[in-house]
């Protein structure tokens, strides 16, 4: 059996390694690649990240208060994604 997460974006149930995880750290956050890294994380389909910003899943998983950074730094994460694809 393989771990199962849930999407902070669209609630839906999924493998870890269909997922992303997202932790935060250091008032910060971390694309945590490997799934390593310890910490507060929230699990997200890569096409699910706008839709975790607006439902506030993001947010409330990370439990961050500060969500504009968190938005900017997704806007950022997303757009990387974007160009290496
Ligand atoms: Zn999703």
């Amino acid at each position: 059996m393989e771990p199962i997460r849930t999407c902070v974006g669209c609630r839906q149930r999924d493998s870890m390694k269909h997922l992303l995880k997202i932790v935060s750290m250091d008032q910060s956050f971390v694309l945590d690649q490997q799934r390593k890294l310890a910490g507060r994380g929230a699990w997200v389909h890569e096409q699910c990240l706008q839709l975790a910003l607006d439902r506030k899943g993001l947010v409330r998983a990370l439990g961050d208060s500060n969500s504009e950074s968190l938005e900017t730094w997704l806007r950022n994460q997303a757009q990387n994604m974007a160009d290496t694809q």
